[in-house]
């Protein structure tokens, strides 16, 4: 038992055996410690240097009497004492005096030791419970204080974060801005929530986007929808949001951030024009070291002396061939990224390109055993309006990526349907499939999966990002549903009305 819980009793009496009787039955309570007073005077001299929540206290003394030392106790300042009178008359007028001058309880003498426990253990239980309630009150003060604190902090950090953030509430209104979203979107800084999203920031698709979220239409908790906000042409803002659920699942809003990428943005532009320019100045020469080769290995005929020669050069051949198909893809991937291929817009019929595209890969496949073929789902398709260069890219790096990843004596079929007004091309093939892990990160910059089938495999991990954009600038979309050992399906919906970029 700690000290906080040990119950201090004095006893305060003249006669001598009462006294020692009383230290006597007391001190085998449990928890209790228990001292004794001869006098009044001696007993307010204890109580006044140590606290004892209970005393038992004789009314009849010499000098002062017991009712002037309760008076004296109940004078003092500090915690309450609990005062058990002990009486030689135990009249109704000596109790209801007590009582009325602060006394707790009282005792009539002559008592019992089991008297004497019940009426202690009666306070001893008061005691504890006014201990447990003011301890119980002492937390929820704590509580409330905390509360606050947090209740100030978080929003001290909300204020202070550098990103931009804003909060709505299920109809799309504005519960909450910090001053970096305020900052970011060039708004008033005395501007307050309360209104729709769309008075606060200047674009519809984000606006759709946060309404969305707001009415948790779209995602699950866990998920999380981005938006890149571009304001004047010059500022690009990445907004990233999530619903706010209660625990129950109520949909309470938004809550939406805003990171200002600019910066990256100008850097990513300055990057594809340099890497443009690098490629371009490389393809001419590395071009001639080509051809030069080609030239060199075919003057060099069968003659049987040259051999090592031309095993040496038909690798560098390779090479530089390998070569010249990466310079080709970084070129596409910065014209895409600079804003398109708009060169020969024109009408093009999509069954045609694809009927090219698969006849011309056909020996490239017949080489590995594999069956290419091309199904169309109906007799006229509409046509699309691009540049053919661009669809012919898309597709041709799709059908070569199921050729190349799928083993020999593979198959791989092209289909084309019509599906709710958007034409809708599908690249299946059953070969070595793409782990889950790798499926979202393929279509990213030079990323390659390597394993014991790919490893051999050579490529410049650039074909998927281009198909990518070049299918984005079309208006379309591109999904993949892969499992690895059974194979892969690429699905492109490119829309037939819009007028396309490229
Ligand atoms: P590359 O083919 O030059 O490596 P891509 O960007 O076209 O680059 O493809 C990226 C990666 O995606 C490939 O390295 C390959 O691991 C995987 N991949 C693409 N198409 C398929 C496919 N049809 N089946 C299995 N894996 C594929």
């Amino acid at each position: 038992m700690d000290d906080s819980q040990t119950m201090k009793i004095l006893v305060i009496d003249d006669e001598q055996d009462i006294r020692e009787g009383c230290v006597r039955v007391l001190k085998r309570i449990k928890g209790c410690e228990v001292s004794s007073a001869p006098n009044g005077t001696e007993g307010l001299g204890v109580l006044q240097k140590e606290f004892f929540p209970v005393v038992l206290l004789d009314l009849k003394m010499p000098g002062l009497d017991g009712m002037e030392v309760l008076q004296e106790i109940k004078k003092m300042e500090g915690r309450e004492i609990l005062v058990i009178i002990i009486t030689g008359f135990a009249t109704v007028e000596t109790a209801i005096e007590a009582m009325k001058h602060g006394a707790y309880d009282f005792i009539p003498k002559p008592f019992d030791p089991t008297q004497l426990r019940i009426v202690v253990e009666r306070a001893l239980d008061k005691i504890r419970l006014t201990r447990e309630a003011e301890m119980l009150e002492l937390e929820r003060q704590k509580t409330l204080a905390d509360l606050d604190t947090e209740k100030s902090r978080i929003s001290a950090i909300v204020k202070s974060l550098p990103i931009g953030v804003v909060v709505t509430n299920n109809a799309g209104q504005v519960v909450l801005m910090n001053p970096s979203f305020k900052n970011l979107l060039g708004l008033d800084a005395g501007r307050v929530p309360g209104e729709d999203i769309s008075s606060y920031v200047p674009d519809q698709g984000f606006c759709d986007l946060v309404n969305e979220i707001s009415r948790c239409d779209v995602i699950e908790d866990s998920e999380e929808s981005t938006y890149e906000l571009v304001l004047d042409g010059n500022k690009f803002l990445m907004t990233r949001g999530r619903p706010v659920l209660t625990e129950s699942g109520d949909c309470l809003g938004a809550v939406v951030t805003l990171g200002d990428i600019s910066s990256i943005r100008i850097l990513d532009q300055l990057k594809s024009e340099f890497v443009a320019k690098v490629s371009h100045e490389l393809r001419s020469p590395l071009s001639t070291i080509h051809e030069q080769l080609g030239v060199v290995l075919k003057d060099m005929g069968e003659d049987v002396d040259a051999q090592e020669d031309q095993y040496i050069l038909s690798r560098a051949k390779e090479k530089t061939s390998g070569l010249i198909s990466l310079i080709g893809d970084l070129l596409d991937l910065s014209r895409i990224e600079s804003g398109g291929l708009a060169h020969n817009i024109q009408r093009v019929p999509l069954d045609e390109l694809l009927k090219s595209i698969v006849d011309f890969l056909g020996a490239r496949a017949k080489a590995k055993d594999q069956t290419l073929s091309l199904s169309l789902d109906g007799d006229s398709f509409p046509p699309l309006t691009a540049d053919p260069l661009a669809l012919e890219s898309v597709f041709g790096n799709l059908v070569t990526n199921a050729i190349n990843y799928t083993g020999e004596g593979g198959r791989i079929e092209v289909s084309m349907s019509m599906e709710s007004g958007l034409l809708r091309v599908a690249v299946a093939d059953n070969g070595y499939g793409i782990e889950e892990r790798h499926q979202a990160k393929i279509f990213e910059k030079f990323y390659r999966v390597k394993d014991e089938n790919t490893r051999f495999i050579t490529g410049t991990g650039l074909g998927l990002p281009i198909v990518k954009g070049l299918v984005e600038q079309l208006g379309g979309e591109i999904r993949l549903d892969s499992a690895p050992g059974k194979g892969t399906t690429f699905t492109v919906l490119l829309p037939v009305e819009k007028q396309h970029a490229v």
